[in-house]
């Protein structure tokens, strides 16, 4: 008598015994099911400045975050200040500019000098953005995508409306698009005490300081789904703003493995500006450098004492350690 196994059956025993070994499987990359999304964007490329300003420290950094952003299957769009260059290696940042649209990561302008313009006269401004972009089309590999993004140096947008609508009507003319932030916070300053910890090689700083980073980015975070939640009834899409340094390259892993942990997936900075919130007007014109959901807030007439309150702020350990006074 031959045996038989119909179909059906066959799909049962298939499932229990391949699932176990799936689920065994993917045990340690398991994460929890996407329902958050947010856009990666690493302003400051080729590299932050740290004093020592050597290419091969630069190099290894992106080299560092570029496969951490592919590993957890990123689209990020690095911001670059295109005329920065490196003392001991006139080619390296283009090189480094390589290392990421070779990874499929997408670049925009961030000004050639990274001038804010809070500080400078619209009109060196605008010659930065020209600058910018002339450079950066220079130095980036021809293959790359097309430039279509521009983000403002410390999101300075202009103490004026005048100021704000001239720079975007050129900003416009060049096909860029302003890419705002969400999830803004002070990585920046982390990333300066981390580096000072580097430099005078003290190991137990260096680890105080990154897990002190991971606890504040997701504080910050929840900080800013619930003014989210607040503002729009509904938690939007985020986006994150982190900088090309060293503490990344050491810890983006565990920092993205927090996201996924708090159900995010990460989609591109396109997708996230589909959403309608990005239509509400802003008409903020004070010296911050704020997400843009504290925008829309104060546009709306919101008292902003109240619906800023409970920020998370960076300990002042950490503040001490780098050298910084407030964030
Ligand atoms: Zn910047």
């Amino acid at each position: 008598m031959k045996f038989i196994v119909p179909f059906r059956k066959v799909r049962w025993l298939a499932l229990i015994f391949i699932l176990p070994a799936l689920l065994m499987r993917s045990a340690d990359s398991f994460h929890p099911p996407s329902f958050r999304e947010i856009a990666v964007t690493v302003d400051d490329l080729p590299g932050v400045k740290t004093g020592g300003d050597e290419a091969a420290d630069a190099v290894r950094v992106s080299r560092k975050i570029v496969r951490v952003l592919k590993k957890h299957g990123i689209p990020a769009v690095g911001f670059v200040n295109a005329a920065r260059a490196f003392p001991d290696d006139a080619d390296a940042a283009r090189r480094i500019l390589k290392i990421w649209t070779d990874a499929g990561m997408e670049l925009g302008n961030h000004t050639a000098e990274h001038s804010s313009l809070h500080q400078v006269s619209v009109e060196e401004f605008k010659t930065d953005i020209r600058e910018g972009l002339r450079l950066l089309k220079e130095k980036m590999d021809s293959k790359a995508q097309p430039v279509r993004y521009f983000r403002h140096p410390c999101l300075h947008t202009g103490r004026t409306l005048e100021i704000r609508g001239e720079i975007d009507g050129l900003l416009g003319g060049l096909g860029l698009t302003v890419a705002p932030v969400t999830f803004d916070n002070g990585e920046w300053i982390y990333a300066a005490a981390y580096h000072k910890a580097i430099m005078a090689k003290d190991r137990k700083a260096k680890s105080m300081i990154a897990d002190s980073y991971l606890d504040y980015m997701e504080q910050k975070l929840v900080y800013f789904e619930n003014q989210s939640l607040k503002l729009l009834g509904r938690e939007m899409p985020q986006i994150m703003l982190i900088h090309a340094n060293k503490l990344n390259a050491d810890h983006l892993d565990d920092l993205l493995g927090m996201l996924e942990q708090r159900g995010y997936g990460f989609v591109s900075l396109a997708t996230v500006l589909k959403d309608d919130a990005f239509e509400l007007p802003d008409t903020y014109t004070g010296r911050g450098g704020i997400s843009c959901l504290h925008r829309w807030a104060w546009s709306r007439g919101v008292d902003p004492k109240s619906f800023f309150a409970g920020e998370p702020e960076v300990p002042s350990e950490i503040l001490k350690l780098a050298g910084v006074e407030s964030e």
